[in-house]
């Protein structure tokens, strides 16, 4: 897979430059870009990450074998990004690649809900000059990072009705 992209060309240019991307992608893996995968891209370009269930609430025609499958096609390409927490369901959303926005993701250790969360750039550059040293001194190249955030969210701090 030696398809590149972009991704500062692709956020000027909104979604048409997004699907495009990803056929791109298929392409070069010898996939199509079929309808349904086309509209599982189009439900998580809306929301943050999701899983199967979630995205065959938002998209009721798709069924659920032939949208796991197709799940897993654009997660082999390198399009869609599966993200595993401990106790619940795979989350999907688009990869970073594609959508061009770094982001962190805050998990609830109680329900498993996952949301996407922005650091300060300032605290970016520092992370990255201190995960630098750290990767330097093992005799690794930094590439990135990914970090999660763990809490309880609104829903699991609120007091229970009776
Ligand atoms: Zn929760
Ligand atoms: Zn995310
Ligand atoms: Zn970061």
């Amino acid at each position: 897979m030696s398809a590149s992209v972009t991704s500062s060309s692709i956020a000027a240019n909104g979604d048409g430059a997004l699907h495009a991307a990803v056929r791109e992608l298929l392409i070069a893996a010898g996939v199509t870009y079929t309808s349904n995968r086309h509209a599982i891209v189009e439900v998580l370009l809306s929301a943050g990450p999701l899983t199967l269930p979630e995205i065959l609430h938002e998209r009721k025609d798709l069924a659920q074998s032939s949208a796991y499958r197709n799940l897993s096609v654009l997660v082999e390409t390198g399009v869609v990004r599966r993200i595993v927490h401990d106790h619940d369901h795979a989350r999907f959303e688009l990869d970073e690649q594609l959508t061009g926005h770094h982001h962190h993701h805050l998990v609830c250790s109680q329900c498993g809900l996952v949301v996407d969360v922005d650091l300060p750039m300032a605290l970016e550059q520092e992370l990255d000059r201190a995960l630098e040293r750290v990767a330097t001194r093992s005799g690794f190249t930094l590439d990135g990072h990914d970090l999660d955030i763990r809490g309880k969210c609104t829903r699991c701090c609120a007091p229970v009705r009776s």
